[in-house]
């Protein structure tokens, strides 16, 4: 930086720093330092960190202009990015001049870091998982896009009262976002409703109502790089800001009403993971998201190239699970209808440019929405999908001449149903590249639900194992393992977490096994602190701290784990004397707010956590504590201080995971089944440094096809006929003894969907062993080493690069 005219540069001096937050707080904030609250110091220094980040941006932006790069587009309906301000200062490098120039000030930057808000734009590991590809994608310099919705409201915030999750609306734009940039002329008209107009061959879709979406831009820093990206988010705005007739008659609330009406679509995210609701405004939403990205994708190739015939040598636009979808139509439709391409030529560029990431194989999670509320909302993008399917489905007739079966079972229009569009067969159908997110997921993927497709299109197919950031769930997470890798083998762990291999020549060194502990414990004593200022709960930070946090759902099996937690509690009861091993059991997630059982389960959580907390004979030989208000930022206080990880869902059902990889980076060793990711966990660490156990896939499946018959299990195990009699009969709900009945019946009764009591005595084994190993801490210890050594695999560095290579066939920017 030997410019004259530089404004900032990277190593601008802690003078400077003061200077530019003092600056931002005065004229831009408009307060004076002597009166400026905790939130208007914050706001200044965001503003203060964005200056620096932004002649970067500009660089990479011009760079990746001038250049003209193939560019990736990744449109995704959630972007769970977490709190920016520390991951800015980690990326610049100015983590320690900010923390001085803020004390010089009389203002602490840890304290600042606390305040920001954690913006819910996601529910869980899909958005999550979109944040990290993110940071990865701009740290190793490769020029793509996230695109999403602005929502007003994030994920409610989850209060417990009486033990029940109660939701409360976030409005996370409170005290302004100062991270992000409007571009008042970056604004696309978004078209709903109408009817079509057929003049000749030609279609115009006409009389449509109209939302104008506008571009909100955040900064998305590389680490230790100049380049930079950016994450778009639009925000609705009314077309017509009031409804100017109405006004002037005096009718003041039917003026703004169209307004409110039409700014709903970007009103709140839905708070349903791995179900789906098939309510009229999320496919609202969903078209809301891909029209505007689809004009704005348009609009900048052709102020680049005046020309669209290029369109699939600069640009691929990556769908992240079938929510963003209609894109494909969405395409075609502009192509076709605006800029005069023939139907065969549209559909060969969006066969080109479209990838797709499938998330999951659960029925109830498989987007299908009813052709008469598609040809309601969306009447051209409906005939579109007919003309898609009808040219599919003629295509394969050539190759399986009138196989009827097969035709109406891939078929994209789904004729049993009520009539339904299958999104995912639309996603697959189209993209060139259709891929699952572990090696199980992806086998299972072909098997099961896409085996059809598999078998007509089998170079479609693919694996990415996912992955996360090590900046965000190692770096900045956890400060005191940092610091240890550090003094160990150097810091450029950060972008090449391969190198955690080096730590493995250190096990037999007594010494460094104890650093790994002490940092352990310092980050247990964290989340101590935290769990008894916010619940009046005191923890023993030297009991085994184990752990279960994600979404609340079936499939996961939290209710599992919690029949283990009472066996425990029954065990010490039986034997209050024991040399019992000293465990805290925390728990934390939020439910659907429409999902009875996830609701319930979380009740008996703290039903079950009130009982055995307050026993006497128990003391600390066992605790059981619910986290309310589960976030990133939460996650990032919690998962450094895990020693026990528990990845328990039924085999087949999840995806891949991602808390899993976050546990065991962090030094947690993982209690799981044969399920999503858990399994390369696993042949990477070496089966002897993970606790595995419950059926397999197989083994589920042929319990499924032959009966299975879960009263057997409770007849025939009697610690776990013990334990479902309690919860049947009121042990843990005194004031209501029927409350839980219904969960008994579940599981005893009802078929037990995901097959808990099959997995029960071999779980309750295991934990037995995951106590025998923690009663030699060192060996325990020495384990988890060999668990954070072998993690280098699952960064999202190593993930972003696969889908870079063998998908989107994006270079690095040279800057
Ligand atoms: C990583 C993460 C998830 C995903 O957790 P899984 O256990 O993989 O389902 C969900 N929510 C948050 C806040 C996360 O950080």
């Amino acid at each position: 930086m030997n410019a004259p005219f530089s404004y900032s540069s990277p190593t601008l001096s802690v003078d400077a720093l003061k200077h530019s937050i003092a600056y931002k707080l005065m004229f831009t904030i408009g307060k004076d330092p002597a009166a400026a609250n905790k939130h208007e110091w914050l706001n200044a220094a965001l503003l203060a960190i964005r200056d620096r980040m932004v002649e970067r941006w500009l660089r990479s932006n011009r760079a990746q202009l001038s250049q003209d790069v193939r560019q990736v587009y990744y449109l995704s309906m959630e972007f769970l990015i977490g709190r920016s301000l520390s991951n800015a200062l980690l990326a610049l490098g100015m983590y320690e001049d900010t923390d001085m120039a803020l004390r010089e000030m009389g203002l602490d930057l840890a304290e600042l870091i606390e305040e920001e808000n954690d913006p819910g734009l996601g529910n869980g590991g899909l958005g999550r998982l979109a944040a990290c590809f993110l940071d990865s994608l701009a740290t190793l310099g490769l020029p793509g896009r996230g695109y999403g919705i602005r929502y007003d409201y994030g994920m409610f915030k989850q209060n417990i009262i009486d033990g029940c999750q109660a939701e409360s609306p976030d409005y996370w734009l409170e005290y302004g976002n100062p991270w992000e940039f409007q571009r008042y002329n970056t604004r696309y008209k978004v078209r709903f409703g109408g009817r079509l107009q057929h003049e000749g061959s030609r279609v115009r879709w006409v009389e449509t109502e109209e939302v104008l979406a506008t571009a909100f831009d955040q900064i998305i820093p590389g680490y230790d790089t100049d380049a930079t990206n950016t994450l778009r988010l639009w925000g609705a705005q009314a077309s017509n800001e009031i409804n100017l007739g109405k006004f002037n008659q005096g009718d003041y609330f039917a003026a703004v009403e169209d307004k409110n009406h039409s700014e709903n679509v970007s009103r709140v995210l839905y708070p349903d993971d791995s179900t789906y609701s098939g309510r009229e405004l999320r496919l609202r939403q969903e078209y809301f998201l891909v029209s505007a990205t689809v004009q704005d994708i348009l609009n900048r190739h052709w102020i680049m190239h005046q020309t669209f015939d290029n369109l699939s040598d600069k640009i691929a636009i990556h769908l992240n699970d079938t929510h963003p979808v209609l894109a494909i139509p969405e395409l075609m439709r502009v192509l076709v209808d605006d800029h005069k391409f023939g139907w065969d030529d549209a559909f060969e560029v969006a066969c080109q440019v479209f990838s797709y990431t499938n998330h999951t194989l659960m029925q109830e999670a498989l987007e299908r929405w009813p052709v008469d509320m598609m040809g309601k909302i969306l009447p051209r993008h409906l005939q579109i999908i007919f003309e898609i399917n009808d040219y599919f489905l003629k295509t394969i007739n050539e190759h399986y001449p009138d196989d009827w079966d097969l035709q109406s079972r891939i078929s994209i229009i789904d004729e049993s149903n009520g009539r339904q569009v299958r999104m995912a067969w639309l996603a697959v159908v189209v993209s060139h590249k259709v891929n699952g997110v572990s090696d199980l997921h992806s086998n299972l993927m072909v098997q099961s639900l896409f085996a059809d497709f598999a078998r007509l299109f089998p170079g479609r197919f693919c694996n990415k194992t996912n992955g996360i950031t090590p900046r965000r769930w190692l770096a900045l997470a956890n400060p005191s393992l940092s610091s240890v890798l550090d003094d160990t083998i150097g810091k450029t762990w950060r972008t090449d977490l391969s190198q955690l291999e080096e730590l493995k020549q250190y096990i037999d060194y007594p010494a460094f096994i104890q650093r790994i502990a002490d940092a352990k414990l310092t980050n247990k004593k964290r989340l101590a602190q935290y769990i008894a200022q916010k619940m009046d709960l005191v923890l023993d930070p030297n009991a085994l701290f184990d752990v279960q946090i994600k979404r609340i759902h079936e499939y996961k099996r939290q209710l599992l784990n919690v029949l283990q937690v009472i066996t425990r509690y029954n065990r010490i009861k039986a034997e209050p004397q024991g040399n019992w091993v000293p465990r805290v059991c925390i728990f934390a997630g939020k439910a659907a707010s429409a999902y009875y059982m996830a609701k319930h389960i979380i009740h008996l959580i703290n039903d079950v956590a009130a009982v055995i907390n307050n026993d006497p004979q128990v003391k600390n030989k066992l605790k059981v504590v619910f986290i309310p208000n589960y976030s990133v930022s939460l996650a990032q206080i919690i998962i450094p201080a895990a020693d026990l990880s528990e990845q328990i869902s039924t085999a087949g059902t999840e995806a891949s995971g991602t808390s899993n990889m976050k546990f065991a980076l962090n030094g947690a060793l993982t209690i799981g089944t044969l399920d999503g990711a858990n399994v390369e966990m696993r042949q990477h660490m070496g089966e002897e440094n993970i606790f595995i156990f419950g059926n397999t896939t197989e083994q589920v499946d042929a319990l499924r096809r032959n009966g299975y018959n879960p009263h057997a299990f409770y007849e025939q195990d009697q610690a776990l006929h013990q334990v479902l009699t309690q919860i049947a009969t009121g042990v843990f709900s005194p004031q209501e003894p029927g409350r839980y009945r219904n969960i008994f019946d579940s599981l005893v009764n009802l078929g037990d969907h995901y097959q808990l009591l099959a997995d029960y005595r071999s779980y309750v084994d295991t934990q037995d062993r995951v106590d025998d190993l923690y009663r030699n801490h060192e060996e325990w210890t020495r384990k988890a080493l060999l668990n954070i050594s072998s993690m280098g695999f699952f960064s999202s560095d190593r993930t972003v690069q696969e889908y870079a290579d063998e998908i989107w066939s994006i270079k690095p920017v040279q800057l």
